[in-house]
């Protein structure tokens, strides 16, 4: 979360159905699923999308409409995403990635463009139209050019599949289910807030669409000159980033985060390693790793959460923004996702909270000022920790019908800024979390300076192993404790058994 921007309009609207012009290319391998063959008869007389071969059945009449779907999105989602890393050579580096692989794409003139996005979430992300996310969590599970190659690649085949199109086709504003605010809310600044977020991308993919994607992608690969084993060596590492988070949270290793590629993205090795056998793409002849010039690229990026955007810790239920010195907790059964505009805490029933920054004299004004017309009784003072806060109920309008809702604004250190939080849930069940959003209400307070100065951001260096250096000594400076070695030997690809190499380049996380 950073200061408060204006808040930006959300809706998508879908056009009729369409298809893609351009001719067919190895169709018959390409049709994986039933329901794409479906589709296909469905929509006889369609083009083909040269890609996959494919009729398109995405609902956009032509990829010019991806490109404008895809302009249209691309900033919000990495606003969602923690905005743009800010770092030039790493973002120029990405880049020079995407533009290799873009001439052997049968879409090449695509205003194609890769950002690395400031988060410390694990994955990567297609809009219509060729505008790629990656994140820098997953930038610092990879440990050469090539493992990084085979993540854009293949989302350049959801790119050039026009996957992407078909799931945000599908509507965007739809997959938040019964909390979709209408034009009639009372106030529209509050609809913005409530009906927009991270989650609206992190939707899944089908595992045909993943298949689909990973076959173009090793083509795209290989023919850049990647060695294309690359992508499931990286699909192993994530696999096992994903269980090692797992554990350390206390869940199931089954228990995949939503919001890791993992979910979004269902893969398995042996199911790569078929797209590999099936895109009968030829090998290069010296296939392009390039471990150590990646490995030197990412040395210094920061690791997990930046604090100039807040901390999430406590697994995922403390809040901590240094800057701002502000912190609260989210209730039990919720999850933290920090935006870059707004923090929002999650409960997979649909109720949330949605925390952000606004501009205002006092509480009790700003709050007057944002609730509007929506709010729907009195407002009353609070004092959380002290701090004199002002809230009130509010009623907005979504597709099911009016939901309560309740806004709480309270005073920022920061002179004139205010926090604000709105807590939501579906139709008829407020009641059902009534406490628990008390409890978040009541957690909120400010930091000391103390308090503020001691949390420093984490980094990843790159160093060469000394013949003396074990992994317990290098791992030593890691900050997981019990989960130091686990963390060391996941993000260095060392098996249980392994052993370290003098000489070679190795990954730590530290201060
Ligand atoms: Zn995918």
């Amino acid at each position: 979360m950073t200061p408060p921007r204006p808040p930006h309009g959300s809706h998508l609207h879908h056009a009729g159905c369409g298809c893609a012009a351009g001719g067919g290319l190895s169709r018959r391998r390409l049709l994986l699923g039933g329901a794409a063959a479906g589709a296909t008869l469905a929509l006889a007389g369609c083009a083909q999308n040269p890609a996959t071969g494919r009729s398109s059945f995405t609902g956009f009449s032509d990829i010019g409409d991806d490109v404008r779907l895809g302009a249209q999105e691309y900033p919000k989602l990495l606003e969602e995403f923690g905005g743009p890393y800010q770092d030039s050579r790493l973002q120029g580096y990405a880049d020079a990635i995407l533009r290799k692989l873009v001439p052997f794409t049968e879409f090449p003139d695509l205003p194609w463009q890769v950002t690395v996005a400031n988060t410390p979430i694990v994955n990567a992300f297609a809009l219509p139209g060729g505008k790629i996310t990656i994140t820098r969590g997953l930038l610092a599970m990879a440990s050469s050019e090539a493992e990084l190659a085979g993540v854009v690649a293949h989302e350049v085949g959801h790119v050039t599949a026009r996957h992407s199109a078909e799931r945000q086709g599908a509507g965007l504003l739809a997959q938040l289910g019964v909390l979709v605010l209408g034009a009639a809310t009372g106030s529209s600044e509050l609809a913005n807030l409530a009906g927009y977020g991270a989650q609206a991308y992190i939707k899944g993919y089908s595992r045909d669409q993943e298949m689909e994607a990973d076959l173009l992608g090793v083509r795209y690969m290989s023919a850049a000159g990647y060695d294309p084993e690359a992508m499931a060596t990286f699909l192993q590492t994530l696999g096992d980033q994903a269980r090692l988070e797992a554990r350390m949270a206390g869940r199931d290793p089954g228990d995949v985060d939503a919001y890791n590629i993992m979910a979004t993205h269902p893969r398995s090795v042996d199911r790569v390693r078929q797209a590999m056998q099936l895109a009968e793409a030829a090998r290069p002849p010296a296939p392009v790793v390039a471990r150590e010039p990646y490995l030197n690229e990412i040395s210094g990026m920061l690791f997990g959460d930046d604090p100039e955007q807040g901390l999430i810790l406590d697994r995922g239920r403390r809040f901590v923004h240094p800057q701002l010195r502000i912190a609260f907790d989210a209730p039990d059964g919720f999850r933290l996702v920090n935006g870059k505009s707004r923090v929002t805490a999650q409960h997979p029933s649909g109720a949330a909270a949605v925390v952000d920054l606004a501009r205002g004299r006092t509480p009790d004004e700003a709050l007057a000022r944002w609730a509007g017309r929506a709010a729907a009784g009195r407002a009353e003072a609070l004092a959380l920790n002290g701090l004199p806060a002002a809230t009130v109920p509010v009623r907005l309008d979504s597709r099911s019908g009016p939901v309560r809702g309740q806004a709480v604004v309270a005073p920022a250190p920061a002179a004139g800024t205010v926090v604000r939080f709105l807590f939501i849930a579906p139709a008829g069940q407020f009641g059902r979390y009534d406490e628990a959003f008390r409890r978040m209400t009541y957690s909120f307070r400010h930091l000391s300076a103390a308090e503020a100065s001691a949390v420093q951001p984490l980094r990843l260096i790159v160093t060469r192993v000394e013949a003396a250096d074990t992994i317990r000594d290098l791992s030593a400076r890691m900050p997981y404790g019990a989960f130091n070695d686990d963390w060391f030997r996941l993000l260095n690809d060392l098996a249980v058994t392994d052993g370290l190499q003098a000489g070679e380049l190795v990954k730590i996380v530290t201060q």
